[in-house]
């Protein structure tokens, strides 16, 4: 039984989902105490529970202290079992991370699944869908692991609502490490701006503000048809794609908050990923461990990237990774940014 310290490092809802992905991955019980012990609501909210009921059903497990607010966690897993399945948050809470979650079980099993997953689509502090899309499906790609994202209704604090199709294909025998050193050309930035149900001058606004400080031209600045019963929400978004990689950064507008603030933000974040040339931002440096770490211990050998910052989240990552998978990682500045290396 491997024992994790949930407070540990960042101590937030992570340190969970790893752990039941590489547990349903490797076959290994674990036991989590103190779950998210560094948040102002520590335990499992519906979002966690959801992580771990899914994990759950997917391999079989045997669990104990699945409930709500629950500080401590016991998981056995069985066998992943490939299939159709549908996950529903029940909140707006994120199902993206759900969807982190069960994706690296599943692509290791024998057959493709197909998900349905209901709740939040664009949260702050979780990968908003289109992050996962353009960012993270291309990388899964290249490293031999296939899958197809559906948007088929945006989810927002506090309603949620929102739905994802999710396909993930097998992918056990096609897994290979690749290093991800430089973005490579620029290839097209733009800025995007979803505000269902809030008054159109709501995006225009922020949108005018993103072109003036980037100095991005109307073409390169769009509002987002909505469908019906969507939102009200608000996500600004900037998607930076250069030849090796893609970046989506995320803005959220929230009630007292100004239009102009969000996209200054936005712009803020933006710069910082444009000052350095690594190749990940900080959000895809801590979320492509746990894939990069996966193929090599499937092929062997080492595997490197770039990342313009090492977050808490990034090495409390690597900490829990290595405790179920014998990859161990290193990491060493590289110009304004970092390099990281996956070791087999
Ligand atoms: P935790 O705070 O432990 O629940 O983990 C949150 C996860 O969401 C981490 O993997 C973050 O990198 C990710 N995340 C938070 N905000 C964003 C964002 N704006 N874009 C992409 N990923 C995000």
């Amino acid at each position: 039984m491997i024992e994790i310290d949930g407070s540990a490092g960042e101590g937030g809802g992570q340190i969970l989902r790893t752990s039941l992905a590489l547990s349903m991955c490797t076959g290994q019980p674990f036991s989590l105490t103190r779950i998210r012990a560094g948040r102002a609501k520590p335990g499992l909210m519906r979002q966690h529970l959801t992580c771990v009921t899914a994990a759950a059903e997917v391999c079989g497990a045997r669990v104990l202290g699945a409930e709500m607010n629950s500080q401590s966690l016991t998981f056995e897993p069985g066998p992943v079992r490939a299939g159709d399945y549908r996950f529903n948050v029940g909140t707006a809470g994120s199902c993206t991370l759900v969807l982190q979650t069960v994706w690296p079980a599943l692509l290791l099993a024998g057959a493709p699944s197909r998900l349905t997953l209901g709740g939040g689509t664009h949260n702050p502090m979780a990968p908003p869908f289109h992050f996962l899309a353009r960012c993270v499906v291309p990388l899964m790609r290249k490293l031999g692991a296939n899958a197809d994202l559906t948007l088929r209704r945006l989810g927002f604090y506090p309603a949620g609502g929102g739905e994802i199709d999710v396909t993930v294909w097998p992918a056990a025998h096609t897994l290979a490490p690749f290093d991800v050193l430089e973005r490579g050309p620029k290839v097209d930035a733009h800025a995007e701006c979803l505000a269902p149900a809030l008054p159109r001058s709501v995006a225009q606004r922020e949108l005018q503000h993103v072109g003036a400080a980037m100095g991005w031209p109307p073409a390169q600045l769009r509002e987002v048809p909505v469908r019906q019963n969507e939102g009200p929400g608000n996500a600004l978004m900037a998607t930076l794609v250069h030849e090796h990689v893609t970046e989506v950064f995320t803005q959220f507008g929230e009630k007292g908050v100004s239009a102009e603030r969000v996209a200054k933000h936005l712009v803020r974040e933006v710069r910082e990923y444009q000052a350095s040339d690594a190749a990940l931002g900080p959000h895809l440096a801590d979320q492509w461990a746990l894939p990069l770490a996966l193929a090599v211990w499937q092929r062997g050998g080492s595997a490197a990237y770039t990342c313009t910052a090492l977050t808490p989240h990034t090495t409390t990552n690597f900490d829990v990774i290595a405790r179920f998978l014998p990859v161990r990682f290193t990491t060493a500045p590289r110009g304004a940014g970092w390099l990281v290396t996956a070791h087999g």
